[in-house]
């Protein structure tokens, strides 16, 4: 008969072990202990993370060991506590984190550190080491009114169209990054198993890819930031990443939904708004409406637009009309 056993591993027994591990081991000891426990905690959340999808009926991967080569950041939770930011306030000019059972460690810091120090994390990016803060108290700046309302389409040929047409690309610059990466990786593949040139060109690699990544991410930060000031309402779609993602539906759902500065997307006050098909100009509804991914069409009135426009202004129009039900609410 096959028996199966249960054990059940909680985070305060890992903990409880964790402490007589660190009062015979004087190399575990040195470390922080907060520190060691924030790494169990990812654990413990990463386990009740798959079990939580198993137990929806989907099918996710097992938690992934993670050896030294995978585990690239670690926390200390508290300031003070294993860790030190600016711990040299003496040295104005110089920024120091101290580390318990490493020592100082100067920081090159790129911008001022607002209010005060909660967490620090250690990052570790390739060859490159990154010390990030998580702060209470930062101040608050608000923003002047703007004065307008902005409408935006998100896709793959633009990131973000306007609903005043303006396009931000997806631009050369990632284009050039990415055939140096495939240069890179075609490199990699020519290279035998366990020598260091395979070492070198993955390593290569590596880093190509958190240049494409950086690059992108500054593109959005950007973005984001630059409509963020000039407008009082920013209207968005609520993408539904599965429906994007299987192809073969033919006519992904989209709901709208609409965020205002900053606030959640208000559950309930979303629905279909089918942006793509619908003319910004007559309201009429219809797939032949869209002749082209670029094109927009309209079959009843002959409005013509670029897609990603036309669908910026419906957006637009449904963000505006959440807002008045909201607020009638
Ligand atoms: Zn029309």
């Amino acid at each position: 008969m096959k028996r199966s056993s249960r054990t059940k591993v909680s985070y305060g027994d890992q903990s409880a072990q964790l402490k007589e591990i660190r009062a015979f081991d004087p190399d575990h000891a040195r470390w922080s202990f907060s520190s060691q426990q924030a790494t169990l905690r990812r654990l413990t959340l990463a386990f009740a993370a798959f079990f939580r999808r198993v137990r929806a009926g989907e099918t996710p991967g097992y938690p992934r060991f993670k050896g030294a080569g995978w585990f690239d950041t670690v926390t200390w939770p508290v300031d003070g506590d294993g860790c030190r930011w600016d711990s040299q306030p003496e040295h104005p000019t110089t920024t120091f984190v101290r580390l318990q059972g490493i020592g100082h460690v100067r920081v090159h810091q790129h911008r001022p550190v607002a209010g005060g120090v909660r967490t620090i994390s250690v990052k570790r990016e390739g060859d490159r080491w990154y010390v990030v803060l998580s702060c209470d108290d930062v101040p608050v700046r608000p923003l002047e009114p703007a004065g307008a309302v902005v409408g935006v389409d998100m896709g793959v040929a633009s990131l973000v169209t306007t609903a005043k047409g303006r396009h931000v690309g997806n631009p050369r610059f990632l284009e050039r990054s990415a055939e140096k990466l495939a240069d890179a990786q075609r490199d990699l593949a020519r290279k035998k198993r366990g020598s260091t040139r395979l070492r070198r060109a993955a390593a290569l690699v590596a880093a190509q890819h958190r240049a494409v990544a950086r690059q992108r991410l500054d593109l959005a930060n950007k973005t984001a930031l630059e409509l963020v000031r000039d407008h009082d309402l920013i209207a968005v779609e609520k993408l539904t990443i599965k429906g994007m993602v299987r192809r073969a539906k033919a006519k992904p759902d989209r709901p709208g939904a609409f965020l205002a500065n900053g606030q959640a997307a208000k559950s309930g006050l979303n629905r279909s708004i089918h942006t793509p098909q619908r003319c910004a100009a007559c309201g009429h509804v219809a797939e032949e409406n869209r002749p082209s991914q670029a094109v927009f069409a309209c079959v009843t009135c002959g409005h013509t637009a670029h897609a990603d426009e036309n669908a910026a202004v419906n957006i637009l129009r449904a963000g505006l009309v959440l807002q008045t039900d909201a607020q009638a609410a």
